[in-house]
């Protein structure tokens, strides 16, 4: 058996090993993992919401054109109005669609 065999032949067992500590403890390890993201997102409030932050100004950057778009995509309501996507609800809360939602 070759150094290279051997050494796959220990890293297979090792990997083995893991998945059937894995598998017996399945629960326990979920648990603490669950704790552990807790600590963590408690420690981390300010960093986390930063992140979050900067993830969707960078969407909001990226996508600018698609958002814009989207936004002023134009509906015909069943009321008969019309609407853009950005103005959905306010529309839903207009006396037109109030009274046709009340009259159907
Ligand atoms: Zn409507």
């Amino acid at each position: 058996m070759t150094r290279k065999d051997l050494y796959a032949k220990h890293r297979d067992r090792e990997i083995a090993y893991s998945k059937a500590y894995y598998e017996l403890h399945k629960e326990e390890i979920k648990e603490k993992r669950k704790e552990q993201q807790q600590i963590y997102r408690d420690n981390n409030r300010e960093r986390i919401r930063e992140r979050s932050r900067e993830y969707s100004r960078a969407y909001k950057e990226a996508y600018r054109e698609k958002i814009a778009e989207k936004n002023n995509q134009k509906y015909t309501c069943e009321c008969g109005g019309r609407y853009s996507h950005k103005n959905k609800y306010i529309h839903l809360r207009s006396k037109k669609h109030i009274k046709f939602t009340e009259n159907k």
